[in-house]
């Protein structure tokens, strides 16, 4: 190995672990039921997207009333997030509207389900400049387009956030494989924790009559110790905190401002840097 590489640092997620997984699905309908199931058989977690006055809309893609959803989601461990009230392109509609949108959304979802609801995903992934300039004073912390990335990146912008690829993609199947058996340490650079952030909409599984692609994903995944299963809101708080970590001069030593433990790997070793903590690294 390189020696510059030697001295790079790199996010390790919860328990020191080197790869993160996590879901996002879309619409609120009654498939999701089976999705819940799923991935609560096998201890994975998911975000999935809620419209708040779509409610008397079954027949499109079987959209679930207001009270299966509540009863669908309540008590969970999967996060409820944002995709607007009325599933509207927010870059299409006059800005007061776009707002009106999002906010209407989180106030009832938060009414609802009795706790801070802070995630996006963009419907028909609409957004502008503006809308993604508004997001921060509508207290949401993170939004999700549908431009697939084909691979295990963090997002440099959590309001752009970009998926790996849906469970459609034909790059599905060689990105779980790569996923599940794979390494980050296996690459030659870019040694960075591998996110696997896989999105879609429930409906498709009984469009396409292939519950068993996510079914044996998720089997497959649960049976890994070496994964962290998170929504997408802990997976946006966990890197935000990583990357708040304050560095001495000399890299030596860092203090955790955040209120998560964070995980780092230096020069091969993993360090936990606790909450409002400062460590020391050990020298070579
Ligand atoms: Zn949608």
């Amino acid at each position: 190995m390189f020696r510059q590489m030697f001295e790079e640092k790199y996010i390790r997620f919860p328990g020191g672990k080197k790869k993160a997984l996590t879901f996002s699905y879309d619409d609120g309908v009654k498939a999701d039921k089976k999705l819940v199931e799923i991935l609560n058989a096998n201890g994975l977690k998911g975000t999935f997207n809620l419209n708040s006055r779509l409610f008397d809309c079954e027949c499109w893609h079987g959209r679930m009333d207001e009270e299966e959803t509540y009863r669908t989601f309540s008590g969970q461990p999967h996060e409820v997030a944002l995709h607007g009230a009325r599933h509207v392109f927010l870059n299409k509609v006059p800005l007061p509207e776009a707002v009106n949108e999002i906010l209407q959304n989180k106030v009832y979802l938060e009414g609802k389900f009795g706790r801070i609801v802070s995630g996006l995903a963009y419907a028909y992934n609409g957004y502008s400049k503006e809308i993604v300039s508004l997001l921060p004073a509508l207290g949401v912390e993170y939004a999700r387009t549908t431009e697939d990335t084909d691979d295990f990146s963090l997002p440099a912008d959590f309001y752009l956030w970009r998926p790996t690829c849906h469970h459609r993609s034909a790059a599905f199947g060689g990105l779980a494989d790569k996923f599940l058996n794979g390494s980050p340490e296996e690459e030659f650079k870019h040694r960075e924790g591998w996110l696997f952030y896989i999105w879609g909409h429930s409906y498709e599984f009984d469009d396409d009559g292939n519950w068993e692609t996510i079914e044996n994903f998720a089997r497959a995944a649960g049976a890994k110790k070496d994964i962290w299963f998170a929504t997408n809101s802990e997976i946006c708080r966990y890197v935000r905190a990583y990357r708040a970590l304050a560095f001495s001069a000399d890299g030596e030593r860092v203090y955790n401002p955040s209120a998560l433990p964070v995980w780092l790997e230096l020069r091969g070793k993993v360090y936990m840097a606790p909450a409002g903590g400062e460590i020391a690294f050990l020298g070579e």
